[in-house]
C-alpha cells in the first residue's frame, strides 16, 4: 500500500498501458472491457502479488479514463467495474476477516488547482455560513491496516485487503510495541494506521540482515506489509514495526473533530499523526502547509509520499458524506517526481535498424537523481507536438519509473523568441528518402533498405555478441566503413582487405588484420545465429534457431518457395501466423534474396551445424528481469537474453544480476533491485552486454 488507500482515486494524463493491449478505436463498450481487464490485472500485481509492472500515475490516468468512459455511459458501471468497488483480494495464507467499517479509498490530486476545486466543493456543498476547517497531515508510505479496540482492548486488527476483507493479523499488529493493547477508553473504537519502518531502523535491520547472508530489504514500505503479513509473530516482533493511526471511523464519542480526535488518541497513548497535523481556515492556510511539509519530509523518521487534506469537523464530513468511491471530505495530494530543469541544445533524429526514425533531444547536461542527463528521447513526432518542444527551449525533465529521462515539460515563459517548430521530416535525415508510416504506427521510417542510417544499425546488430560475434568491430569503425561506402550490405564486410581498413583513422595494419580475421572467423558461426544477425522481422534467437533446423542450411532455406515456408514452419512451437508471414516476406525480398545469396557466394554459415553450440554464451549464468517498455518486444528480447545464456527471471529475486529497466517502470521492481543488491541497467546497456558480455 501507499498510504491511507490511495490506491484508487484516479488522475492524470493519459499514459501507457501494461499487458500489451493495443489502444485504437474501439467501440465503447469494448474499450470499456479492456480497461477493466487492464485494471483488473494491475490491481491484481499490485495488491496481491506486491509487483506492479507501471507507476501510480499511469495507474491513474488508465482509472480516470475508465470513469471518464462510465460517467459517458452510465450503464457500463456494472458492480464489477473497478470503479465500483475498492480493488484486489487479500492474500489465501493468512485468514480473511471482514472489516468494521470498509475502507475506503481517497480522491486524489497532484495539483493545487485540484485542491482549490476539492475546496470550492466543499464550500457549496456545506449548509451556508458554515466555514469548513482543513487538517493536513502526511500521508504516510506503508501498509494501511484496520485496528477495533473495544471497552479499552485491542481486540481486532485486519490488512486492507480489498477494502471490504482483509487479512486477521492482530497477532501481529499486538507485537508493535507502541501499540497499547489496553487503553484508558470504554467505547468501541475502529481505527486506521499505518504501518511502517522508521528509516534508521531499516537500516540496523538491513545490516543485521547483511550480516547474517540474508537479502535486505528493498524499502521501508515493502519491509514492513511483507513483515505484516508474516506467520510467525516471533519474527514479526523483530521487525520494528510501528503503527501510526490516521483516522478514526467509529469513535465518536472521543471528540468533535479528526485532530481533536487524533489529539485524544496521542493523550491515551497512541501513535498518531497529530504531532505532524496543521489545523487550517483558509485554503492559502492548506497550501502553505503542504509546502512546509514538503520541505520538512526528509527530516521526518519514516517515508510519506504527499499529503492528507480533510474537513476536521466530524459533523462536516456527515454532511458532505460519500460518492460512490471517496469519502468528499478529504483529498490526497501527492508529491511530483523530482525534476530537474535543462535546455535542449539541439533535436537529433537516429535511424534505426528497421529505418525507425526516433527524435532524441540532446540537452545542457544535468544532475537528476543520481545521474547526469545529457539526452531524452522524445519518441516520435506526436510527442514533440503534444509538448511543442524546439531546439533551445528550457524543459523539465523528469525519471520515468526513475530511471529514464523524459521531458515532461516546456517552460514557454522564458522561450527565446520564436523558434522554429520542430517537424519530422518528409524525407530522411541520412539518405534523402521520403519516409513512410507503417498503417496503425506513429513512428517514421526510412523505406531505403540501401540507406546509410539503416546499413550502420544493420552491421552494428549483426555483430553483436549474440548473432555474429565479430570482435573488433565497433560503433566507430562501422560508421566509417559505410560512410565511405566500403559496406552497404553485411555481405560487404567479408570483402574488406586488411589494406582497406589500415587507411582508416585510427587503424594501424596490425588492428586492420585482426579485424579482418574476426570478420573470416565468423564465417563458421552457426546457422541460427547468422539469421538471428540478419534481424528477420518478429524473429528473434528463439525462432532463428527453429527456422535454422527446419531449413538446414542458408541455401536450403534460399530454395522454400512461399507455399514452403507455410508448410514447414506452421507446426512449429511458436511460430505464428505473423512470424510465417514475416519469414515468408524476407524471402519474397529480391534485395534480401540477393543478400542471403551473396552471403552463401562467400562461405558464410556452410551449414555444418545447424544451432548454436554453449560455448559462446557471452551471458552464461547470468540472470536477468526485464521490465518496462523496451523497443522491441518483450519475447524476443528474453529470446536474446537465453540465446547469449543468460537466465531470464520474472521478477527481481535474490541473485537477480541485472534489471533491465525500460520506460514506464514500477517504483517497486526498482526498489526491489536496489534492495537486493541488482544492478538496474537501461536498454542500450543491456545491448552492450548481449555484444560484448559483462
Ligand atoms: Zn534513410
Amino acid at each position: 500500500m501507499t498510504g491511507p488507500c490511495q490506491r484508487d482515486g484516479r488522475i492524470g494524463s493519459p499514459a501507457g498501458l501494461g499487458f500489451g493491449e493495443t489502444r485504437k478505436p474501439m467501440p465503447h463498450r469494448d474499450h470499456h472491457a479492456a480497461l477493466v481487464r487492464e485494471i483488473r490485472a494491475h490491481d491484481h500485481r499490485y495488491y496481491v502479488l506486491d509487483d506492479p509492472l507501471i507507476d501510480d500515475r499511469a495507474y491513474d490516468a488508465l482509472y480516470a479514463e475508465l470513469r471518464a468512459l462510465e460517467a459517458a455511459y452510465p450503464d457500463l458501471a456494472t458492480p464489477d467495474s473497478p470503479t465500483q468497488r475498492v480493488g484486489g483480494a487479500p492474500r489465501a495464507d493468512l485468514r480473511t476477516v471482514e472489516h468494521a467499517v470498509p475502507m475506503l479509498s481517497l480522491d486524489n490530486t497532484y495539483s493545487s488547482a485540484d485542491l482549490a476545486e476539492f475546496g470550492r466543493r466543499v464550500r457549496d456543498r456545506l449548509p451556508k455560513g458554515t466555514e469548513p476547517t482543513f487538517s493536513v497531515e502526511p500521508k504516510l508510505d506503508g501498509a494501511s491496516v484496520e485496528i477495533l479496540y473495544r471497552d479499552g482492548r485491542l481486540i481486532g486488527g485486519s490488512t486492507r485487503g480489498d477494502g471490504i476483507r482483509g487479512e486477521e493479523i492482530l497477532e501481529n499488529l499486538r507485537t508493535i510495541r507502541s501499540l497499547p493493547l489496553t487503553i484508558d477508553f470504554v467505547g468501541p473504537i475502529t481505527l486506521r494506521a499505518e504501518v511502517v519502518i522508521f528509516r534508521s531502523d531499516l537500516r540496523a535491520i538491513n545490516a543485521e540482515r547483511t550480516a547474517a547472508g540474508e537479502p535486505p530489504f528493498a524499502n521501508p514500505r515493502n519491509a514492513a506489509s511483507g513483515s505484516l503479513r508474516m506467520l510467525d509473530p516471533r519474527v514479526v516482533a523483530r521487525r520494528r514495526l510501528r503503527a501510526i493511526v490516521w483516522a478514526v471511523v467509529e469513535g465518536e464519542a472521543l471528540a468533535a473533530t479528526h485532530s481533536a480526535a487524533l489529539r485524544r488518541l496521542h493523550e491515551l497513548g497512541l501513535p498518531t499523526t497529530w504531532p505532524e497535523l496543521r489545523i487550517c481556515h483558509s485554503l492559502s492556510e492548506v497550501d502553505s502547509a503542504i509546502a512546509d511539509l514538503a520541505d520538512r519530509r526528509d527530516g521526518l523518521p519514516f517515508d510519506i509520499d504527499g499529503c492528507v487534506v480533510k474537513v476536521d469537523r466530524f459533523s462536516d464530513q456527515m454532511s458532505l458524506g460519500f460518492t460512490a468511491k471517496f469519502p468528499r471530505w478529504a483529498i490526497a495530494y501527492k508529491y511530483r517526481a523530482e525534476r530537474a530543469m535543462t535546455r535542449v541544445r539541439d533535436i537529433v533524429l537516429q535511424v534505426g535498424r528497421t529505418g525507425t526514425l526516433t527524435p532524441v533531444a540532446e540537452l545542457e547536461p544535468i544532475a537528476l537523481a543520481g545521474t547526469t542527463v545529457a539526452r531524452a528521447s522524445l519518441h516520435n513526432g506526436d510527442v514533440i507536438r503534444e509538448l511543442d518542444v524546439r531546439v533551445g527551449d528550457r524543459v523539465g525533465i523528469e525519471k520515468a519509473g526513475e530511471i529514464i529521462p523524459q521531458v515532461v515539460l516546456v517552460d514557454l515563459a522564458v522561450r527565446d523568441g520564436d523558434p522554429p517548430p520542430f517537424v519530422m521530416p518528409n524525407r530522411c535525415p541520412v539518405c534523402g528518402t521520403p519516409v513512410e508510416r507503417r498503417s496503425g504506427q506513429v513512428a517514421l521510417r526510412c523505406p531505403n533498405a540501401a540507406c546509410p542510417g539503416v546499413v550502420k544499425a544493420s552491421v552494428w546488430h549483426f555483430a553483436r555478441r549474440f548473432a555474429m560475434d565479430i570482435d573488433h568491430l565497433g560503433e566507430v569503425l562501422i560508421t566509417e566503413l559505410v560512410e565511405r561506402g566500403l559496406v552497404r550490405d553485411v555481405a560487404d564486410l567479408y570483402d574488406l582487405a586488411p589494406a582497406t581498413i589500415a587507411g582508416l583513422s585510427r587503424m594501424g595494419s596490425r588492428s586492420a588484420e585482426n579485424v579482418v580475421s574476426a570478420i573470416a572467423s565468423s564465417r563458421d558461426r552457426p546457422f541460427d545465429r547468422l539469421l538471428t544477425g540478419l534481424g528477420i522481422d518478429l524473429v528473434g534467437p528463439v525462432a532463428a534457431r527453429q527456422l535454422a533446423e527446419a531449413a538446414g542450411s542458408l541455401s536450403s532455406l534460399l530454395a522454400w518457395t512461399p507455399a514452403e515456408v507455410e508448410k514447414r514452419l506452421s507446426g512449429v512451437a511458436g511460430f505464428g501466423p505473423k512470424m510465417i508471414e514475416s519469414v515468408r516476406a524476407f524471402l519474397a525480398d529480391p534485395r534480401e534474396r540477393a543478400l542471403l545469396q551473396k552471403l552463401v557466394d562467400r562461405g558464410v554459415s556452410r551449414g555444418l551445424e545447424a544451432t548454436s553450440e554453449p560455448a559462446a554464451e557471452p551471458l552464461r549464468g547470468i540472470s536477468f528481469c526485464v521490465t518496462g517498455e523496451l523497443s522491441r518486444t518483450r519475447e524476443t528480447v528474453h529470446g536474446d537474453i537465453v540465446a547469449a545464456g543468460g537466465i531470464v527471471h520474472d521478477s527481481v529475486k535474490k541473485g537477480t544480476t541485472f534489471l533491465v529497466a525500460g520506460e514506464k517502470v514500477g517504483r517497486s521492481k526498482l526498489e526491489a533491485a536496489r534492495g537486493r543488491g541488482t544492478k538496474i541497467i537501461d536498454e542500450v546497456e543491456l545491448e552492450r552486454l548481449l555484444r560484448d558480455g559483462p
